[in-house]
């Protein structure tokens, strides 16, 4: 261990710690506006990436620079890599009573590195800092939801950074410091509590890609999952939702419906109207469904103002039951101009009902309602 030099260590991850500082910038700049945090992280790893280097140059430096300046650095940059996960898990950060113990704390530092050195309550103020910036971190990590493998990292990287600190702080009071202890003695305490925060700075930073990238990814299945105006499913995801329900019912022997629903008269609707008003029956149309289906049920709009819906699990006396439910609330009065809907609907039937003929018969079926007067239910 002692071969190991700490300054070397630091100063390696401190540039590693650097360079991710522009990676985040450059996702900052990149990714979608939607995606908060990244600035805050980016100039997080730069201001660690400064602390750092004015570490490194203990001895080198004058103590006020190298102990003192550094280490506010340093807690500024872990509160700032705090503030970018809260802006990115939507939190809204409190930052004047935060950065103003921050100062006060370094305030206290500078009078023990200055008025009356003492480099053990350095340590502990130090410690104590880190440890409790990095729980907070750690906490609002940890309780977004179902964790992923980047949330699962950068959780574990603060956890561990934190009992690295809580270790030292420990430690400095059970484990007599060699003569003559300053920052970078080479004992093995003193390594591990360096290495472990040099190193859980570059991994956090790692996490914090893998987190925007995650959630880049989110919106983007989104976008192609989703009809930009009333947020229905897109034809694509029917497509596949419709083609593996299918797969489920041969080998489960179940039984699916699939309604087809097409607004009627909706030209004369724009034309009475104005096409704005028609967009919001539209919208007004699936929050109505949408509130109507139940949880495994899935609505899509496959053109203008056409719509599918998808029921698993549901028998045809089932399936009219809710399709004329769908009718009924269609025709309650809104702030959207009143309209009624067609339906036509059809169940799976042989073991090798395709996507396509379950649509051509409900089509058949709808152009049925259509051609009987429209506002009705039919099935084929
Ligand atoms: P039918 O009862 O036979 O279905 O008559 P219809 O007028 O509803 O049928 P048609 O297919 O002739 O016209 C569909 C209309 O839907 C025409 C189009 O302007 C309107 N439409 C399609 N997409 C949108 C949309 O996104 N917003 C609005 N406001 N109107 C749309
Ligand atoms: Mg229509
Ligand atoms: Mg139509």
């Amino acid at each position: 261990m002692t071969d190991i030099d700490p300054r070397t260590v630091l100063l390696l991850t401190g540039i590693m710690g650097g360079l991710m500082s522009l990676v985040l910038y450059a996702l900052k700049r990149n990714y979608p506006a939607s995606i908060q945090g990244l600035g805050e992280w980016s100039a997080a790893l730069l201001v660690l990436f400064v602390g750092g280097l004015l570490v490194a140059g203990r001895g080198k430096l004058p103590d006020l620079v190298s102990i003192s300046v550094s280490s506010y650095l340093l807690w500024c940059g872990q509160y700032l890599a705090y503030v970018g996960s809260q802006r990115f898990f939507g939190a809204s950060p409190r930052v004047a009573p935060w950065l103003a113990s921050i100062t006060g704390l370094a305030l206290v530092q500078v009078w023990f590195t200055l008025v009356e050195p003492s480099y053990h309550m350095r340590l502990v103020l130090t410690t104590g800092v880190t440890a409790g910036l990095s729980g907070v971190h750690a906490w609002l990590v940890a309780r977004q939801g179902s964790i992923t493998f980047a949330r699962g990292l950068a959780a574990g990287v603060l956890l561990l950074l934190l009992a690295a600190q809580v270790m030292r702080l420990v430690t400095s009071f059970t484990v007599p410091f060699p003569a003559n202890a300053e920052f970078f003695d080479t004992s093995s305490l003193q390594l591990i509590y360096i290495t472990s925060f040099a190193f859980s700075v570059l991994l956090f930073s790692i996490s914090a890609v893998l987190m925007a990238t995650d959630r880049l990814r989110i919106e983007l299945e989104h976008l192609a999952n989703h009809d930009s105006l009333t947020n229905a499913l897109t034809r694509r995801h029917m497509d596949d939702a419709c083609r593996s329900e299918l797969e489920r019912c041969r080998r489960h022997g179940r039984s699916m419906a699939l309604l087809i629903m097409d607004m009627d008269h909706f030209k004369a609707v724009n034309d009475s109207y104005g096409h704005q008003a028609g967009d919001q029956a539209l919208i007004s149309f699936v929050a109505r469904v949408n509130a109507l289906l139940r949880e495994p049920d899935q609505l899509g709009r496959f053109g203008g103002e056409e719509f599918v819906a998808l029921l698993p699990d549901t028998a045809l006396d089932e399936a009219l039951a809710v399709a004329e439910r769908i009718r009924d609330a269609c025709t309650l009065a809104g702030p959207a101009p009143a309209c009624t809907v067609s339906i036509g609907l059809t169940t799976n039937r042989k073991d090798n009902d395709t996507m396509d003929k379950l649509l051509a018969r409900a089509d058949a079926a709808l152009y049925r309602a259509k051609a009987a007067g429209r506002n009705r239910v039919e099935s084929a």
